[in-house]
């Protein structure tokens, strides 16, 4: 087992305005696995997302991620948690607005010392012809792509991304999608996508449902569907 949740709980707010975010969380996700949390929107997935990416704090329960208790760790710590296990995906992007496309995905790659060529990642994602671009100059698909690129230059253990989809059309979508399927096949990478969009659940090991801040239900995909049989 690669990543466990155990009774985990959040909270955000204080006094009257305090409310339960995340109500005794608890599952586990196997190393390489393609995890994909569903579930509406408010019901949790990115809390619990941020939570596993050492990005919000866990109020209560424990999150163990290869080994490590993250609610043990110092925020220094953590901080070394994220650069040396994690590429994250953010769903508004977060790029650096005064480096190019390419500098963004180098700094993926400097903070790793096993990145992906660099190269290689720019071609995969349509994104050569866009690489001296700085980001106000992108469409939110390229913002996206080379959100993607900058995560998986670290060519991370566990790559958690939050609707990574979202801001794609369908072909490029489905390009990213095949991409974290190869990063989980070839590379034995942990994949968790959240997003509210169902159709993806066929491409995953594992399906978790989200709702009211709690986990409804999982559910296996013996044949996890490849991307290009998929439809969407
Ligand atoms: P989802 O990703 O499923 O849409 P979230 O995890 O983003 O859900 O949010 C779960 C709940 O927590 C929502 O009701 C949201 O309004 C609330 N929430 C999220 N972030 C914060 C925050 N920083 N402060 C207060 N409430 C928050």
């Amino acid at each position: 087992m690669y990543l466990q949740l155990e009774n985990v709980e959040k909270y955000y707010g204080e006094n009257e305005n305090r409310v339960q975010v995340l109500k005794g969380v608890n599952g586990s996700i196997e190393r390489g696995e393609i995890c994909v949390m569903l579930g509406p929107s408010g019901s949790g997935k990115s809390t619990l997302l941020n939570l596993i990416g050492g990005i919000e704090i866990i109020d209560y329960g424990n999150v163990i991620v290869g080994g490590i208790d993250l609610a043990s760790l110092s925020k220094t710590k953590l901080g070394l948690y994220r650069r040396d296990t994690l590429g994250f995906v953010f769903q508004f992007y977060h790029l650096v607005p005064n480096l190019t496309v390419k500098e963004n995905i180098e700094t993926g790659a400097y903070l790793s010392k096993t990145p992906l060529a660099v190269e290689t990642l720019l071609d995969k994602l349509g994104l050569k012809e866009h690489c001296n671009r700085y980001p106000n100059q992108l469409s939110g698909g390229q913002q996206q792509r080379t959100a993607i690129g900058r995560a998986l230059a670290k060519n991370p253990k566990l790559l958690l991304c939050d609707e990574p989809t979202g801001a794609l059309d369908y072909q490029t979508g489905k390009q990213i999608l095949s991409i974290l399927q190869s990063m989980s096949r070839e590379n034995g990478t942990t994949v968790i996508i959240v997003t509210h969009n169902s159709a993806l659940a066929p491409i995953a090991d594992k399906v978790i449902y989200m709702r009211d801040a709690s986990i409804e239900r999982i559910e296996f995909n013996v044949h996890p569907k490849d991307i290009e049989n998929l439809e969407y």
